[in-house]
């Protein structure tokens, strides 16, 4: 085993715990014999595994390091402020704000730092790519604040179909003047043009959001533009590309702003902050400082394209017609017409292959079944996979979707004989209880 402390921790609580032992032992299971396609999931290394369930947990560090509510601050100060350098020099900023418990803690923040509530934002919605916490209504986003929305190119004819429409971001900023224009997507192939939303928000006197949730690692390994020095705020999650644990990020250049930030965090969203999990962040932000990081990530992005090209050559449409990052839209309607992303998504977990449905640009079909499949590749690489696997699974994908058309029996058969061709790559390529090793 790679990873004998995952061993010693599940034997020990086996001891202290059973029944939620075995829980936790076979998710590691799952995780062993499955192939990750999530394009928002990663695998953490055994040494940010196992720093979260560490004493950093007992204490209560309510406040900011140097400036704490409670006594016994020491080690968690310099934890803190550890995880804040290694981030600030990670993206190359001045500020960094480690303590978000998550992606959409950071961007409550962030919010409630720029803007008054009522205050107009602009953004993508979450049809098109966007999230939640971009102002859908049934969020705070939508709730405490006015979003607009740009669209993307929806015109099949134009060379950028399907991609962010920038003429568009500036007429909707023209029209509604908004306080902050956000850029930074949960299922968007395509590169961000941090300099020209920049651009749009100066002649508006907006300013620029970017949320880099997904595209963190690729941006910290400089296989994206960086978001600096264009937005004024950038917000992430750490636990998608970047492969730390599950926890937010706020960063900014601006010293005005990172007090608002501060302070809008904490006291104004959180209490106390998740100690093991800033003590994570600063050992996942070391590793991501190494060079090996750098190739892992050009290793993720090689595959998205060698798994959209493999798809491409069975018929299948990738929307915006191919992807520059880790993921893909996957328009299954092109391979068939009743392909919904609701089944493939059931039909393909038979087959031991995991992803989510998704709804593709101009979607025709709810959120609940959609027309697509959004599938990406950070877990997969962190699993050691590289090009002629993302050909494999493109025929895996292939075969099941196929035999679902054709009916049950011929579902349940070929399914059955995928799952046994992933359990035998997955055992080529280990997890160590659910814990890769680096790179
Ligand atoms: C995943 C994601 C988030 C939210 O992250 P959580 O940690 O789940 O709250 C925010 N913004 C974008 C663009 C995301 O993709």
């Amino acid at each position: 085993m790679q990873d004998p402390i995952a061993d010693t921790v599940l034997a020990f609580l086996r001891d202290a715990d059973p029944e939620a032992a075995q829980i936790i032992a076979d998710e590691a299971d799952r995780q062993e014999t499955t192939i990750e396609l999530i394009a928002s999931e990663n695998h953490v290394s055994p040494a940010v595994m196992h720093a979260m369930g560490t004493c950093l947990t007992n204490k209560y560090a309510e406040g900011y390091p140097g400036r704490r509510y409670y006594g016994g601050c020491e080690h968690h100060d310099h934890i803190e402020r550890l995880a804040q350098d290694r981030a600030k020099k990670l993206f190359g900023c001045e500020y960094a704000n480690v303590q978000p418990h998550s992606g959409a803690q950071a961007n409550t923040a962030a919010f409630m730092a720029m803007m008054q509530p009522g205050d107009t934002f602009a953004s993508l919605i979450l049809k098109d790519g966007g999230h939640l916490s971009h102002g859908m209504k049934i969020n705070f986003s939508g709730t405490f604040y006015k979003p607009v929305h740009y669209p993307l190119h929806y015109d099949k004819t134009h060379d950028r179909f399907e991609q962010i429409d920038y003429d568009a971001v500036r007429a909707v900023c023209q029209e509604h003047k908004p306080k902050v224009l956000m850029c930074g997507y949960s299922a968007y192939p395509r590169v961000i043009d941090f300099a020209k939303f920049r651009e749009i928000a100066d002649e508006v006197g907006a300013l620029v959001m970017a949320d880099i949730a997904h595209i963190a690692g690729l941006v910290a390994a400089g296989v994206h533009p960086s978001p600096f020095p264009h937005a004024h705020v950038v917000t992430t999650t750490t636990h998608k590309t970047l492969r730390g644990p599950r926890g937010g990020l706020i960063m900014t250049n601006d010293e005005e702003l990172s007090k608002k930030i501060n302070r809008a965090l904490f006291p104004g969203v959180q209490g106390g902050p998740l100690m093991h999990i800033i003590g994570a962040k600063a050992i996942a932000f070391g590793e991501a400082l190494k060079p090996e990081f750098k190739v892992y990530q050009e290793q993720v992005v090689r595959n998205a394209r060698a798994l959209a090209e493999a798809l491409t050559n069975h018929g299948y449409r990738i929307t915006s017609g191919g992807t520059d990052n880790h993921l893909m839209l996957v328009d299954l309607t092109a391979r068939h017409a009743d392909l919904t992303g609701k089944d493939a998504e059931a039909w393909l977990e038979q087959a031991g292959l995991i992803t989510n449905k998704n709804g593709i640009p101009d979607d025709a079909r709810s959120p609940m079944i959609t027309s697509g499949l959004r599938l990406g590749t950070p877990a997969t690489t962190t699993r050691g996979l590289i090009e002629q696997d993302m050909v494999q699974i493109a025929q895996w994908i292939d075969r099941v979707l196929s035999a679902g058309l054709k009916g049950e029996a011929e579902l349940a058969t070929q399914a059955a004989t995928v799952r046994d061709e992933v359990r035998e790559l997955c055992i080529r390529h280990p997890l160590a209880n659910g814990t890769p090793v680096m790179g």
